[in-house]
């Protein structure tokens, strides 16, 4: 066995590989194109290709592959093999620059919101040097963007670069009016806490709910859930921690910083977290973690579950985006520092994020959004559909005293003036205590903590930045034309302090006070896909885009298309799954049991008198009862799912599916979840709650 520091990255084309094995000159243009983000000469692309091809050959490549994210949020590639034939039968292993740089993948089946079709281009990759080169299942993975030919970017990555380069921008502006002159860039880092279940597979096979739409769409509740609380960090089962072995493995080799793995709340549900990264390396990374996850388990017969919500009344899986901004020079801007002068840059860089959680709420909100993250958000467990700020009772108070001018402080109270005071020094450990908020300071970074498990983690950080951004443009803005930059920026701070306090909460986010207080504050409570995503496409929201050059607005009705489309399909495959579950298994398994009880009460009948009947004909009469309605509502819900085809407007139909075919899918569900309390297990077609949740031991 290799040891870890081996295994470490042995599949990626990194810095000390690229050293090794690039001429100088040729590494020192790869390093400044990843910083400058300038494109490389056509020379220097083909050494590189060169280099790559022969490291990956090396280490049993034959294929390389164009990697990419398209809007479905998950990754796509097409594979060429490295051979060029060269006559009499003979190949050679080529790789050319231009194949390093660009690709055209006939990739036209990816949706494009309506992108392509208006513009009749096709869509090509492009290389994306400041994310490693990798190999996976023996293929080279080049990280590319996907663009069109008239530049609309088709993918996830394109606005995450984007919305990165915008925070760089406007943080740097900041940065010099405080008088920082070694920082020459800014970039964002995210360390994504992935949840997620993991089942037996034989278990999942026999469900086609899972199958299809990866969560139970019946099931009535287990006798055990996870009411004791006794699977949260408990002890790693023994196929479980085979698994996280293996996975650590694959995704060390990877170069992902895989580090902490744990046992969550609910039975079968897990957590893992890398260390943090450049956010669109974490983003990269995340979908690797998440691809790589599905395939390990299937290897120890198991399979993981990456829905928000696979159990009703079972905790969902989330995703913790925990972000916040560093400089070249290695300094973290959401860190309280020792000084005054740095004290005072945490202040505006705080409130850039609470102005711009409070400013954005709807776009952070639609970035979170989906059918599936639906059914968690404002569940008892999750973070509410409600947008708010954690800052913990400590650093609200020192915010409270500069806002009102007051004293503020230990033994010896003082007046906190901006840029001249240091700040009181508040103990780290006290600010990450409430796990109800959805957007909560955690000392030195933020954790937003609405993103649903499955979903790309670039999305919610493309708002983020470009948020944040806004928020210090106008800061810039105002300081820039300051005459006296101190009192300017107190101004300034306690002003945004005063305008956006509505957005910090630093109480439970699950008490259904906390929503009604929230609706007094005047805050967005968006609580379904269909409400919030109309807000994309706001005049706001499309200036706020098209001012940082993040999307343009082509580009923002694209995804607006997509995200309602992509709803209304979930929920067209979802009704028509347990349509056929319903009709297939359930009506005739409870019409056999009922008929089997009728049996033995007429059989009992026959002996004579003495016999009671009365559970097997009380039974049978509920039961049969049940399912007659249950018929009756498959029925209904067909009608719905055929009116809502005709559809063709995206909100429409989104509404009509979440008003009409959801609630007659819930309908539906409550009543076979009835008959399987009470249906013998032997007639019972499918496997329980409690066997599937338990079903890992
Ligand atoms: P928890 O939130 O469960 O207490 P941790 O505090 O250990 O867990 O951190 C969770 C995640 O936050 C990890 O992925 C960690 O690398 C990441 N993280 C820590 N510091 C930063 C930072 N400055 N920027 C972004 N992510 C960070
Ligand atoms: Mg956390």
């Amino acid at each position: 066995m290799n040891t870890v520091t081996e295994l470490f990255g042995s599949m990626v084309f990194n810095d000390s590989v690229m050293r090794q094995r690039l001429p100088k000159e040729v590494f020192r243009q790869v390093q400044s194109s990843i910083i400058d983000g300038k494109r490389l000469d056509s020379g220097a692309a083909t050494v590189v290709a060169n280099a790559m091809k022969d490291w990956a050959i090396e280490k049993g490549a034959t294929h390389f592959t164009h990697w990419f994210q398209p809007m479905t949020g998950i990754t796509a590639e097409k594979h060429d093999s490295f051979i060029s034939p060269i006559g009499q039968g003979r190949v050679i292993m080529e790789f050319s620059g231009k194949e390093l740089i660009q690709g055209e993948p006939d990739a036209s089946s990816f949706p494009s919101g309506g992108i392509r079709s208006t513009f009749e281009a096709r869509g090509y990759t492009a290389w994306d040097p400041t994310s490693y080169a990798f190999i996976k299942d023996r293929v080279l993975c080049i990280p590319t963007a996907f663009c069109s030919y008239s530049g609309d970017a088709l993918d996830k990555k394109t606005p995450l670069l984007r919305s990165m380069q915008a925070i760089n921008r406007q943080s740097m502006r900041v940065l010099r009016l405080f008088g920082n002159k070694d920082v020459t860039s800014i970039k964002t880092t995210v360390g994504p806490e992935q949840e997620f279940f993991l089942i037996d597979k034989d278990v999942f096979d026999r469900r086609e709910d899972l199958i299809y739409t990866g969560r139970t769409l019946l099931g009535a509740r287990p006798p055990k859930g996870q009411e004791l609380d006794d699977h949260y960090f408990g002890a790693i089962k023994p196929r479980v921690a085979a698994f996280f072995k293996e996975l650590d493995e694959e995704l060390w080799k990877l170069g992902v910083m895989v580090k902490t793995e744990h046992n969550e709340v609910a039975p079968g549900q897990h957590e893992m977290a890398p260390i943090y990264t450049t956010t669109n390396i974490a983003a990269d990374h995340n979908q690797l973690t998440m691809e790589l996850m599905q395939k390990v388990a299937r290897r120890h017969n198991m399979v993981c579950l990456l829905q928000e919500k696979p159990f009703a009344g079972v905790n969902g899986s989330g995703k913790h985006n925990n972000w916040s901004i560093v400089t070249n020079t290695g300094v973290n801007l959401l860190e309280p520092g020792d000084t005054p002068a740095e004290n005072a840059q945490f202040l505006l860089f705080l409130c850039a994020v609470i102005q711009a959680v409070d400013d954005y709420q709807d776009l952070l909100r639609i970035s979170v959004a989906s059918a599936g993250n639906d059914h968690r958000l404002g569940a008892n467990e999750a973070p509410p559909a409600v947008l708010s700020i954690f800052l913990g009772d400590e650093l609200d108070a020192i915010l409270t005293a500069i806002e009102r001018e007051e004293p503020y402080g230990g033994k010896e109270k003082e007046l906190i003036k901006v840029g001249v005071h240091v700040l009181p020094k508040f103990p780290r450990d006290s600010t990450d205590r409430n796990r109800t908020s959805p957007f909560a300071f955690t000392g030195n970074k933020f954790e937003f903590r609405m993103l649903g498990s499955s979903a790309s983690i670039s999305g919610a950080n493309v708002v983020l930045n470009t948020a944040v951004a806004e928020s210090l443009r106008q800061y810039a803005d105002v300081l820039e034309s300051a005459d006296n930059f101190e009192a300017a920026l107190h101004d300034l701070i306690r002003s945004v302090i005063a305008n956006h306090r509505r957005i910090i909460f630093n109480g439970n986010g699950y008490e259904d006070s906390w929503r009604e207080e929230a609706e007094r504050r005047g805050l967005l409570n968006l609580a379904s896909t269909p409400d919030c995503v109309p807000l994309y496409i706001s005049e706001k929201n499309v200036s706020l885009f098209q001012r940082h050059r993040v999307y343009n607005e082509r580009e923002l009705r694209a995804r607006y298309e997509i995200k309602l489309e992509a709803y209304s399909k979930v929920l067209h495959i979802e009704s028509l799954t347990m349509l056929d579950m319903v009709r297939k298994k359930i009506l005739p398994a409870v019409s056999a049991y009922t008929g089997s009880l009728a049996e033995s009460a007429l059989a009992k009948k026959e002996l004579g008198d003495g016999f009671d009947c009365s559970f097997e004909e009380d039974l049978a009469k509920k039961l049969s009862e049940l399912n007659a309605a249950a018929a009756k509502q498959v029925l209904l819900l067909e009608k719905e799912v055929k009116a809502c085809d005709q559809i063709t407007d995206s909100l429409s139909r989104a509404r009509y599916s979440r008003d009409r075919v959801l609630a007659a899918m819930d309908a539906l569900r409550s009543l076979v979840d009835e008959m399987e309390e009470l249906c013998a297990a032997d007639y019972w077609p499918y496997p329980s709650y409690g066997e599937i949740l338990f079903s890992v031991q």
